[in-house]
């Protein structure tokens, strides 16, 4: 069973919003579009390997948790899947890499040949390998009882050619995604000595969602831009033109006629992605276009927004989904009237 879903990349979100916030003419625009295109395709991959691993996903006996970032000795490492069982723990690697791909075992790289153009990465089963020991470490650590780990490296693009730099060269563990599952059946038949618990497999599960840390980037972090570059203002729904006026306790579209009622709440989400999650009256007023104090406060009431500080010195979280299935929802279900 899903223990823990995969979530839209904090990156792709910001990099989304970034590319609406900032004129088409910034000397970043295309950078930032280029490593949106590119991380989008990433997590298409990683979304075709969900959509194969659906069968075991309905599995009792074993716990599949996508996309973890974990600590261990002050650094933090990645996994883009992890399957628990009481047997043995399958960490799977997605590349979602077009073209020829080459994997080059004496210079430790793999070459990616696509559209005339030649590129070097790191060799996927290096990195993979790399992953199960500080998966291994993490585990030592959390005093978890020794479990065998192996791994998967599992291509997620159809049109991708594999191939070796010598035939004597042999990855078993890279697979492709059509045959994911099949795979980690078969694994599971060569590993037959329980090592835990299934009580203890879903403890393992729930201490590994507890320590989930996802990486949370500002642009200024990423690419320098600071506050003064980002547009400010409530985007309208239907145009995304930029800003909405208010007016009669609602948002008006001056270029479309739109309006809306909540348009407020995905442009905070944008100041979360941009800006940072932490906002006070005065900020929201400024990014929001409002001049009243008392109709930044409602907003930020009718949003039920965890707050810290005292009357004059309220700071607000805001808080989004990252869910795919919970992503583009509103908060407007459990929201106040707004006058
Ligand atoms: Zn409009």
């Amino acid at each position: 069973m899903i223990a823990k879903n995969r979530e839209i990349p904090q990156r792709i979100l910001m990099n989304e919003v970034l590319l609406e916030r900032l004129p088409p003419i910034h000397t970043l625009w295309e950078i930032i579009k280029t490593d949106l295109a590119k991380r989008q395709a990433g997590y298409r991959g990683e979304l075709q390997l969900d959509y194969h691993l659906k069968f075991i996903s309905q599995d009792k006996n074993m716990m599949i948790l996508h996309d973890l970032r974990l600590e261990i000795d002050g650094r933090y490492f990645q996994i883009d899947s992890l399957v628990l069982t009481p047997y043995v723990v399958i960490l799977l690697e997605v590349k979602h890499i077009a073209g020829i791909y080459t994997l080059d075992s004496r210079f430790d790289q793999a070459i990616r040949k696509f559209e005339g153009k030649e590129e070097a990465f790191s060799h996927p089963v290096t990195q993979v390998e790399r992953q199960k020991k500080q998966l291994l470490r993490w585990l030592t650590k959390m005093k978890i009882p020794s479990i065998p780990i192996t791994t998967l490296v599992v291509m997620t693009n159809r049109s991708t050619i594999l191939n070796t730099f010598s035939p004597l060269e042999k990855y078993n563990n890279v697979i492709r995604v059509e045959n994911v599952e099949e795979r980690i059946l078969s694994l599971l038949t060569s590993y037959r000595k329980e090592h835990l618990s299934f009580k203890q497999v879903r403890k393992v599960s729930a201490l590994l969602v507890r320590k989930h840390e996802p990486l949370i980037v500002l642009p200024v972090e990423i690419y320098g831009i600071s506050r003064e570059e980002i547009k400010t203002g409530v985007r309208c729904p239907e145009c995304r033109h930029l800003p909405m006026l208010r007016k009669y306790g609602h948002w008006q579209c001056p270029k479309c006629g739109g309006k809306s009622k909540d348009a407020h709440e995905s442009a905070l989400l944008d100041y979360s992605l941009l800006l940072g999650h932490k906002i006070t009256n005065r900020q929201v007023r400024k990014f929001l276009h409002l001049e009243s104090r008392k109709t930044a406060l409602k907003i930020l009431q009718s949003m039920n927004l965890p707050s810290t500080g005292t009357t004059n010195n309220i700071t607000y979280s805001i808080t989004h989904h990252t869910d795919p299935q919970n992503a583009h929802q509103s908060n407007s279900s459990n929201a106040k009237p707004i006058c």
